[in-house]
């Protein structure tokens, strides 16, 4: 267990990781960031910084032995930065929480060995591999990369009619997995933390509405049935258990049915082995924030209470969003994040916007 003091060191610079910053230093815990880029969020609000190649192994080891606990806000940590770090100090979550997140196809396997729904999948090497797994899931169909995809980039909707090899081409051919396509009714996901001990406190189910494959707002409490509901928290639990996690985690998820559809289920899309950007209505929002959470949750120390404490949205502000920022300071109740990025490229997110109100 760290005690107060201690330095956490955290891969990669962006805005998940000065969130993280802050929620530590009001804990009286110091973060070290580890960041190819000097000009990033994170850097702003640490106490250390250490600018260079995630496969630059002299500075990996110096940073590892500099701090008391690693953990990374993405998830395409390389593998041999993981091994380097986590041979001189703790890498939480660790390795194997990397190792089956990072790759479509393994995450899959994964979810649907645990007894779980997914979209009905296949591992694809080649054009033949399509072929065959088209005409065995049907169309549409979307195709991923295995690795690296995130806002929907490395994927294509194959529909009716589309030539397999333009879409294997659209994705640079690469290791891929073919997925069924799932006529979902909304989109939610579960943000959730374990602990050292094993305990879990998962905040409340979520709603995310995309713009362009960015997520544009999370809407809490989500409209979906409570026992939808408990199903969506116990799979998130079930496999924070299988990959002996600690730290937080999010699991996205499609809810089929409902409304006059039949009955209402849920399907596991994607996990994320950290915190989320729809989690992020948790800091005004929850009693404890998923980044507090994850904090406690790596320091070893007891996990705090995920009650909401309203009905919240949480909007993106993408790229010129955020000029509206006098606009959003001057509403009542409205809490503005910006997140210190000087340039604000389309489709890049600058920070965001939290409301609460009374809980329904
Ligand atoms: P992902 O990168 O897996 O999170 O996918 C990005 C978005 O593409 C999701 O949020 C969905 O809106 C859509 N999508 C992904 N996979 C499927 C699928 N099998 N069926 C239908 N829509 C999907």
């Amino acid at each position: 267990m760290l005690r107060p003091g201690a330095t956490i060191g955290i891969l990669g610079g962006g805005q998940l990781g000065r969130m993280t910053a802050l929620a530590a230093a009001e804990l009286g815990l110091k973060c070290h960031v580890f960041t190819p880029e000097r000009d990033c969020p994170a850097a702003e609000v640490c106490a250390r910084v250490t600018v260079a190649p995630y496969e630059d192994a002299a500075a990996l080891e110096a940073f590892a032995r500099g701090v008391d606990v690693v953990t990374y806000e993405f998830e395409n940590v390389p593998a041999e930065t993981a091994r380097i770090v986590s041979a001189h100090t703790v890498l939480r979550p660790g390795a194997r929480a990397l190792a089956t997140t990072q790759d479509r196809l393994a995450e899959k396997s994964f979810v649907a060995g645990l007894g779980l729904p997914t979209a009905p999948f296949a591992g694809i090497d080649s054009l033949a591999d399509l072929e065959a797994a088209l005409a065995r899931l049907g169309r549409p169909a979307v195709l991923k990369t295995r690795r690296f995809g995130y806002d929907g980039k490395g994927q294509v909707k194959i529909a009716e009619g589309m030539d397999a090899a333009a879409a294997f081409e659209a994705i640079g051919r690469q290791p891929a997995i073919l997925e069924g396509f799932v006529s979902f009714a909304r989109e939610v996901s579960v943000v959730a933390a374990r602990g050292e001990d094993g305990a879990v406190a998962a905040f409340d189910v979520c709603e995310n509405a995309h713009r362009n494959h960015i997520l544009d707002v999370t809407t809490v409490p989500a409209s979906i049935a409570p026992a939808t509901e408990k199903a969506a928290l116990r799979a998130a639990a079930a496999i924070g258990a299988a990959l002996d996690y600690v730290g937080v985690f999010t699991v996205e998820m499609f809810i089929v049915g409902g409304a006059g559809g039949g009955a209402e289920s849920i399907v596991v899309n994607e996990i994320a082995p950290r915190v989320h950007n729809s989690g992020h209505w948790t800091i005004e929002g929850a009693e404890t924030s998923q980044f507090e959470q994850h904090v406690r949750a790596i320091c070893g120390w007891p996990l705090g209470s995920p009650a909401r404490m309203g009905d919240v949205t949480m909007t993106n502000l993408i790229g010129t969003d955020a000029d509206r920022w006098r606009e959003i300071l001057a509403e009542p109740g409205a809490r503005l994040h910006l997140y210190g990025k000087a340039e604000a490229r389309p489709g890049r997110k600058m920070g965001h916007v939290t409301r609460v109100t009374a809980r329904s």
